[in-house]
């Protein structure tokens, strides 16, 4: 089975329940219908909008399209199965709470062994109001995590100052001794991620991943371009203090001399 669908449940719900507390969503990974269906309609209750996945394969691409406050993950789906997609879910760095159903106790052992980075265990059969109440303490935490992470994107410097080198991130703007320079979308995303981080080196694949958000082989050249314009433009071919260097067989470093 490749799709998924929403629940109705949450809709046949009290308006009142919903008034109090956002609908957290929960994404249920579970290829036998009955018990998917009866964990959303016991989760719907929290409440919780909630959606079900068959299977791995819809199941994994669902968790990366969009923000979950948590993922109920069954271990045995066909297609791509729970501990290979929790371990690709951690790989991408979602850090979205995960609790996963096993099928038996054996297999418990295994998800433990392997650290895959799963928050919660349930052993199947398990009571839906045990599942529930490790739900909704998935959810709590959910919460904190959010808020936390919103205020660290509140503190973040929205510019940065160095040597002659003013960078703007809200305004997406630069000044190089109080002359502005004009650049490209992505020139301004590279810069952006340099100036954060003076005086580290970053290889081309990881300014791919981390300022144009794929890694593929092949795409150096990409890089090399962009770091080219940009050198231009900071006027690092005219001056002996650059501020992008290159580190011959690793890649680049910024700094900026005072
Ligand atoms: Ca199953």
């Amino acid at each position: 089975m490749t799709h998924s669908y929403t629940t109705a449940f949450a809709a046949s719900q009290p308006a009142a329940l919903f008034a109090a507390t956002r609908a957290r969503s929960v994404l249920v990974v579970e290829d036998e219908r009955d018990i998917a269906e009866l964990i959303a309609l016991h989760l719907s209750e929290l409440p919780a909008n909630v959606t079900i996945a068959n299977d791995g394969v819809s199941g994994l691409d669902l968790a990366l399209q969009q923000h979950w406050d948590t993922i109920v993950l069954d271990i045995r789906l066909p297609g791509l199965n729970g501990l290979d997609l929790c371990r690709e879910l951690r790989s991408k760095l979602s850090p979205v709470p995960i609790l996963m159903l096993t099928a038996r106790s054996g297999e418990l052992d295994r998800v433990l062994g392997l650290e895959l980075g799963a928050d919660d265990y349930l052993t199947k059969p398990f009571s839906v109001i045990e599942l529930r109440a490790r739900v909704k303490a998935l959810l709590r935490r959910s919460a904190i995590t959010t808020a936390a992470q919103n205020d660290a994107a509140a503190h973040k410097p929205s510019s940065l100052i160095r040597g002659q080198l003013k960078v703007d991130r809200l305004q997406r703007r630069a000044w190089l001794a109080k002359g502005e320079i004009t650049l490209a979308p992505r020139e301004f995303d590279l810069l952006w991620h340099f100036v954060q981080h003076p005086g580290r080196v970053f290889t081309r694949t990881e300014l791919l991943d981390e300022v144009w958000g794929y890694s593929h082989d092949g795409y150096d050249h990409t890089v090399n371009s962009h770091i080219n314009r940009l050198r231009t433009k900071l006027g690092d071919e005219r001056t002996d203090a650059g501020f992008i260097h290159t580190v011959w067989g690793v890649g680049y470093r910024f700094e900026a001399s005072e």
